[in-house]
């Protein structure tokens, strides 16, 4: 059974990835469990190439296939805010409540209508021959008033989807199934079994 290795110490995103990639074949490990202990810098200016940097690294280092994640919230009225840096939004060592706490600050003033933002994944998988895959997703939304819902993490509780429920209000299954995680984990899917095939 062919090895990949997941470049997270995120257990919730370990199990997410574990259930999508066993069927297919592939015997899932984290960074950690591969000897891989360093931290990551990401420096990338885009969601997909802090994904590859992370996936290189580990390729790199283990010469096995290998896979990075990278993802965040972008609010339109804010400029694409905060993007890459949703994570650390409010400031290094905070929180998501205090994530949430400072968009719903800069967000005060903007009337109904204008508060569209989304959610956007990319997973890259870096192979030793030095071929990679990359897949994407995306999930539009807005930006509610004050938060909705105990589940997920992250801004699930003031973001809202067509269904008129916030992320936080939504079962792992309903979130999954129109995510940007969820949809680029199904692209990456297909891109494996692609390639598989070639
Ligand atoms: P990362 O991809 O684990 O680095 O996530 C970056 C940050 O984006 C997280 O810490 C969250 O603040 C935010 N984020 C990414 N995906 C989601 C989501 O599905 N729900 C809520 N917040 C998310």
């Amino acid at each position: 059974m062919e090895e990949i290795i997941i470049a997270t110490k995120n257990m919730g995103k370990m199990k997410e990835f574990t259930r999508m990639l066993s069927p297919l074949g592939y015997s899932v490990i984290s960074a950690k469990d591969a000897g891989f202990t360093e931290e990551v810098e990401e420096t990338g200016a885009t969601f997909a190439e802090n994904a590859a940097i992370k996936a290189r690294a580990i390729c790199k280092a283990c010469g096995k296939a290998a896979i990075g994640d990278d993802s965040g919230l972008c609010v339109d009225s804010l400029g694409g805010a905060p993007g890459i840096y949703s994570a650390r939004y409010a400031g290094d060592g905070h929180d998501d409540e205090a994530n949430i706490v400072k968009l719903l600050k800069n967000m005060r003033d903007v009337p109904e209508g204008e508060r569209s933002a989304h959610f956007e994944c990319a997973i890259v998988c870096a192979f030793p021959d030095g071929s990679e895959i990359c897949a994407r997703g995306r999930c539009d939304g807005e930006i509610l008033y004050e938060k909705h819902g105990k589940g997920g993490f992250g801004y699930d509780p003031i973001f809202g989807v067509s269904c008129g429920k916030s992320f936080g209000e939504l079962s792992p299954e309903e979130k999954d199934r129109i995510s940007h995680r969820g949809k680029a984990l199904r692209e990456l899917v297909t891109l494996l079994e692609a390639k598989e095939k070639a």
